[in-house]
């Protein structure tokens, strides 16, 4: 991107999947150099990590858009590259010399469950969404050194959104093929997430009953129709509403009876039950709804589990040097993700939204649709054409990347020398991580074999 005055914007951009991509790309395109600092060795964030592994389709897809993305010439990949923890905020942005900064490195915090004192229980009965899909996900990969979860039967899950319900089928096919394993039955989780677990029970003359297992519950402080796995628009009638609810009610029921979990709506967690130094279930209060808020009301009940894994949103992660507000980064303007005293950092994608996995795309609501879950939710006999699922998603990010670049384009661009300062810094940072400046073959260096 060459400025007015014939200098050149270098931009360094936090996170490289999705909107990151999408962003080094765009500016790529209007002639900036640009850094792409990610995390991780492959670039891919919540759709590798986030998105269940049975997407596989969706995945591949999304994946390939990233990598050409981050492939265009003039984006410089630098992987293995934290800011924050390998180098800090305020470096990028006071000493590096970057003319921009963009953050687009989404939501990867767990909001914390919201019983006092909940966290001390983390491994010791309580587990989070996040770390609990990246185990899914990578767990056989070779290398893999995160967290182990034996997925256990009898589990309560806290949420209510479609990230919740992952959760809840991840428990249900993984426990479901344990108690085949057994009885020495070999089945393939992917395919049983397509078939449903009646219809593969069947094949071997069974029915879940036979199984032995509890399943889990998914408690949700609002109602079933209050789901947000379906979008209504903020414009919508009251019949139109209604008719969407009930839509979610059914869609709902189709997946508890495919996947066999329950639900206990109306149920807001309200206290911890903790016996022998563990985390043994929960106290919820009944809720009501009125006016669209949820009340709570006297009564309360307990419920026990194997163990609790809250699923109620994902939250951008701090970084050091980056002012927050509550639990968000302290935006002053939302569209392009700007903070006051920062003149030169822009956001993009989940981290300005707020919102980790498949939300209501403000611009684009109408495509979050009945069809839409239904694909999300597995409800289709197949995963087939459920690679435009994202289409909104993506259509959003690409609109506000070009807005960021607009900002950025208003900046002054740097002059020969200091890009060339820059960009040494850049190569610096890669040779110290071992990247030799070819995306591709960096790329199959570090992907696992058969990986989807
Ligand atoms: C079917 C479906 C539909 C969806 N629809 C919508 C929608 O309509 N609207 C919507 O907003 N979202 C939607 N989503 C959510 C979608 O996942 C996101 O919009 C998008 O993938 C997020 O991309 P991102 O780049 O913002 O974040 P991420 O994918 O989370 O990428 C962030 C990247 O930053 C890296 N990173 C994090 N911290 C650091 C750090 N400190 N230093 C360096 N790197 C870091 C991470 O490793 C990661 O690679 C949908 C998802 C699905 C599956």
């Amino acid at each position: 991107m060459t400025t007015r005055t014939g200098r050149t914007h270098a931009v360094a951009v936090i996170g490289g999947a999705t909107a990151g991509a999408e962003v080094a790309a765009q500016l790529a395109g209007r002639g900036a150099r640009v850094a792409v600092f990610e995390q991780n060795p492959r670039p891919f964030g919540k759709i590798e990590d986030g998105l269940p592994r049975w997407h596989v389709a969706l995945r591949r897809k999304e994946y390939e858009t990233i990598a050409a993305k981050l492939a265009t010439p003039g984006v410089h990949f630098v992987p293995n590259t934290s800011v924050g923890r390998d180098v800090s905020f305020d470096e990028l942005v006071n000493e590096w010399g970057f003319s921009a900064i963009v953050l687009a490195n989404g939501a990867w915090r767990d909001r914390p469950l919201p019983v006092e004192g909940a966290d001390a229980w983390i491994g010791k009965g309580l587990v989070y969404q996040n770390p609990f899909i990246i185990w899914f996900n990578h767990a056989d990969d070779p290398g893999y050194d995160g967290p182990l979860f034996e997925p256990v039967d009898d589990a309560i899950v806290v949420g209510g959104g479609l990230a919740s319900i992952d959760v809840a089928k991840v428990l249900m096919l993984e426990t479901t093929l344990a108690k085949l394993r057994e009885r020495g039955i070999e089945e393939d989780l992917v395919e049983m997430e397509v078939k449903g677990i009646p219809r593969t029970l069947e094949k071997h003359e069974l029915r879940f009953e036979d199984l032995g297992l509890q399943g889990c519950t998914l408690y949700y402080r609002r109602r079933i129709a209050d789901m947000p796995v379906t979008e209504i628009p903020e414009d919508a009638t009251p019949e139109r509403a209604e008719k969407a609810r009930k839509a979610r009610d059914k869609l709902m029921s189709k997946a508890m009876e495919k996947y066999r979990f329950a639900m206990v709506p109306l149920s807001a967690p309200d206290g911890l039950l903790v016996e022998n130094d563990r985390l043994v279930g929960l106290r919820f209060r009944r809720t009501r709804i009125e006016d669209g808020r949820v009340v709570p009301t006297e009564e309360t009940f307990e419920a026990r589990g194997s163990c609790v894994i809250s699923s109620i949103g994902s939250i951008p992660r701090e970084i050091p040097g980056i002012p927050m507000q509550g639990e968000l980064f302290a935006f002053d303007d939302w569209e392009l993700g700007r903070i006051g005293g920062f003149p030169t950092v822009f956001a993009a994608g989940n981290i300005v939204t707020g919102k980790g996995n498949i939300v209501a795309s403000r611009k684009h609501a109408a495509a979050v649709s009945e069809e839409m879950a239904a694909h999300y939710l597995g409800l289709h006999d197949g995963h087939d054409g459920e690679e435009s699922l994202m289409e909104a998603a993506d259509t959003e990010i690409a609109e506000s990347a070009a807005a960021v670049a607009d900002g950025i384009q208003e900046l002054p661009g740097l002059d020969p020398d200091a890009l060339e300062r820059v960009l040494a810094r850049v190569r610096e940072r890669q040779a110290a991580v071992g990247y030799g400046g070819d995306f591709s073959a960096w790329l199959d260096r570090v992907t696992p074999p058969r990986f989807v």
